[in-house]
């Protein structure tokens, strides 16, 4: 989200005459977007600004701004405690971005901070170089109020952009030779322009270009509809592969969250959600440690862990956010066990990572490629529409952005090795190869 939050910022001073430049020694104006979702998201800026301390001493006219999240949550504090700082501007002031540099140019400090109801950036095309891959912000902001979370406070309320700038974008993405769209909103499944809900959108975004793969990330599972199951089944390329962030497997721990659905819930989706689209594959956001969660809970984690078998997961300890619910009860859970649980959380999705990408050996996979191997040019890398990386030989003249189907000959928990490789299009249809 704040990769397509930077596109936007830097379409709006690039429209005012500004350029990116190649290294920060060399830039008038250093802006950081931060992110304030986990304590540790924030203490890696205090990291990145300790670094930038230099280029300010040697050159005290660079403004130094912070963008995003923490300027929204941390505001005057931010400025009055790191006199380095010359701007803090929220996420939803970036249209004013340029008037508060000039500020800080003028020897001022800029802070632009306030949330609005409205703003969804519909009108500015973000600033992106020629890829392969693009991210589109759907809607902003959220309206759940986990308790444990500080996006509501820091993003503000929900609101949905109009679903024709979306399929304008995708259409310009499209001419521009982009093959995968991703679809970005903290609960894209709460997703409403005038009655047209996510799965509309979706359909929308699929019909513009049959050869870009469209992806989507974050739905809740409270408002995961059959309609968008089907849509996802009916339509080849909207990617198989839903980020179903299920937090807890103790219905008392997800009550505590207000997480809004009980386990059982949880998993009438994920079994729906199978027999709807077969070779589905999920991955989850996992927290451990939560106030009061106790042994018994986080056992129960783990037996969801092992009943769902996630593809993947993003897995973290639990931080106290200021100004949250979760804040103000008793953070209880000592450092040391939080560690420990989150460590067997890891071990044992990394055990069922390795376990089901085993299964795939011997099949056959369609990977669109994104490149050479980070490891060797003698090998391409690419990912099934399941979002799993696949290695396979350079050969044959392939390229970045062909639709490729492979065997499947090795795996290990993080990585698919293909070979027998045949150019396709998106749906698996072989073309025949003229080099
Ligand atoms: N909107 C998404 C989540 C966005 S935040 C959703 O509802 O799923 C991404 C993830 O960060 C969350 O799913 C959660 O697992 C984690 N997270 C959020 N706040 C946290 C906190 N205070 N401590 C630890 N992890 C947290
Ligand atoms: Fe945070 Fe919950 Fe909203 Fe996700 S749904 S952004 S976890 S409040």
């Amino acid at each position: 989200m704040n990769f397509a939050d930077t596109e936007v910022i830097l379409s709006i001073l690039k429209s005012q005459g500004y350029s990116i430049s190649n290294t920060p020694e060399e830039a008038n104006v250093i802006l950081l977007n931060t992110c304030s979702v986990r304590d540790n998201a924030e203490q890696r800026i205090h990291g990145r600004l300790g670094n930038l301390k230099k280029i300010k001493e040697k050159n005290p006219e660079t403004v130094i701004g912070l963008v995003g999240c923490m300027a929204e949550r941390l505001r005057e504090e931010l400025i009055e405690q790191k006199k380095m700082i010359d701007l803090v501007v929220g996420p939803d002031e970036y249209r004013r971005i340029s008037e508060y540099i000039d500020k800080a140019f003028d020897g001022g400090k800029g802070i632009g901070v306030r949330l609005s109801r409205t703003e969804t950036y519909d009108d500015i095309i973000p600033y992106r170089e020629d890829g392969l891959a693009a991210w589109i912000s759907v809607m902003r902001g959220c309206d759940k109020f986990c308790t444990f979370c500080v996006v509501p406070f820091t993003r503000g309320r929900e609101r949905s952009r109009n679903l024709e700038s979306i399929t304008t974008e995708i259409k310009q993405l499209s001419k521009r030779g982009f093959k995968e769209v991703s679809l970005l909103g903290q609960n894209v499944n709460s997703y409403d322009d005038n009655g047209r809900d996510f799965a509309d959108l979706l359909a929308a975004a699929a019909k513009v270009d049959r050869t870009i793969r469209i992806r989507f990330t974050t739905s809740h599972p409270q408002d995961l509809s059959d309609k968008l199951l089907y849509t996802i089944a009916e339509n080849q390329n909207i990617c198989n592969y839903i980020h179903l962030p299920v937090q807890s497997g103790s219905n008392r721990a997800l009550e505590l969250m207000n997480r809004s659905y009980t386990i059982e819930h949880y998993l009438d989706i994920i079994d729906k959600a199978r027999k709807i689209i077969p070779g589905v594959s999920f991955s989850t956001d996992i927290i451990a440690g939560f106030p009061t969660e106790t042994d018994e809970d986080h056992k129960m984690t783990l037996e969801v862990m092992m009943r769902v078998r996630y593809d993947g997961a993003y897995m973290f300890k639990y931080s106290p956010r200021d100004g949250t619910k979760a804040a103000k009860m008793k953070d209880d859970v000592p450092e040391q066990t939080k560690i420990k649980r989150l460590n067997e959380i890891i071990d044992l999705q990394q055990k069922i990572s390795f376990e089901v990408n085993q299964e795939l050996i011997g099949g056959e996979e369609i990977i669109l490629i994104e490149g050479t191997s980070r490891k060797s040019d003698e090998f391409l890398a690419g990912k099934t529409d399941t979002n799993k990386v696949v290695i396979i030989p350079n050969k044959n003249g392939l390229k970045r952005g062909d639709y490729v189907s492979c065997k499947i000959i090795r795996a290990t928990s993080a990585t698919l090795f293909g070979d027998e490789v045949k150019l396709v299009e998106l749906n698996g249809k072989e073309i025949a190869q003229t080099a």
